[in-house]
């Protein structure tokens, strides 16, 4: 039997927001997403927060009973010791952190993260039982050269290396050159990409695990073209940027019509 892929709405907020800041918007995105009777069991939302913001964000979910989950934007590869300024899965997961998104492409670029770090990464969060949202995507240069699958296949079958069949995972497709650029990829494109990812999954988790397996599209998603990429058989759910730190705009997007 097919398994249901429940859609999944995720706001990374990089690094805006305070955490009073945060609480407020938490706050503000309840009420907006309560007042439109979001059903979340149709499509889940998380927030991530820089780090900082979790401890808040996570009283006030608990508080509250909201229905948000919420993650971190990275995790280190390690679980204690002498890593200056690094924050481990065992500190989120006592923050009931569910997801980690890791991989970023502003992670690859800006603090040199390999596929091999990634990887680690990954498996840092999936032992201490949190999600890690794995973010692949080609650059505009790697597009030209290689086309478009061959850069975020040969990604994610790395980071795979790293993890067990059996690891819960999410698989974000964030084209490099789409990100906070305001040109999103069309939907076919990206749906060209997702759909190899999944083929991927296939081969190396199998059916079964490959079909259960959220692929998120990333890279301008706004609410005038989220129904488009929604409407593809291998796209789950977007992984939203700068879309994010808006509350109506960001409560538009989870609230997509097909
Ligand atoms: P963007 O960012 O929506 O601002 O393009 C997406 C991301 O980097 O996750």
């Amino acid at each position: 039997m097919v398994e249901q892929r429940t859609p999944f709405i995720a706001g990374n907020w990089k690094m805006n927001l305070d955490h009073l800041q945060a609480i407020a918007f938490v706050q503000k995105l309840s009420w907006s997403l309560s007042d439109a009777k979001h059903d979340f069991s149709q499509v889940e939302v998380a927030v991530f927060p820089p780090f900082t913001d979790l401890r808040s964000v996570q009283t006030l979910i608990s508080a509250d009973k909201l229905e948000l989950g919420f993650g971190s934007q990275d995790v280190s590869q390690h679980d204690s010791g002498a890593y200056t300024g690094e924050i481990s899965g065992n500190f989120l997961a006592r923050l009931d952190v569910q997801y980690a998104i890791v991989g970023h492409s502003e992670r690859r670029q800006f603090h040199g993260e390999t596929d091999a770090v990634v990887g680690a990464k990954a498996a840092a969060a999936v032992r201490h039982s949190i999600v890690p949202i794995i973010c692949v995507g080609e650059t505009a240069e790697d597009l030209a050269e290689h086309g478009p699958s061959a850069v975020p296949v040969a990604q994610l079958r790395e980071v795979l290396s790293s993890l067990s069949a059996d690891a819960d995972i999410v698989v974000a497709y964030e084209p490099v050159w789409a990100i906070g650029s305001g040109k999103a990829a069309t939907a076919e494109q990206a749906e060209q990409v997702c759909s190899a990812l999944r083929e991927t999954l296939v081969e190396l988790l199998g059916e079964e695990r490959a079909t259960a397996t959220r692929i998120l599209y990333g890279g301008s998603v706004k609410s005038e073209n989220i129904a488009r990429f929604m409407r593809e058989p291998n796209i789950d759910g977007a992984l939203v940027g700068g879309a994010s730190l808006a509350i109506e705009e960001f409560s538009r997007i989870i609230q997509f019509k097909k």
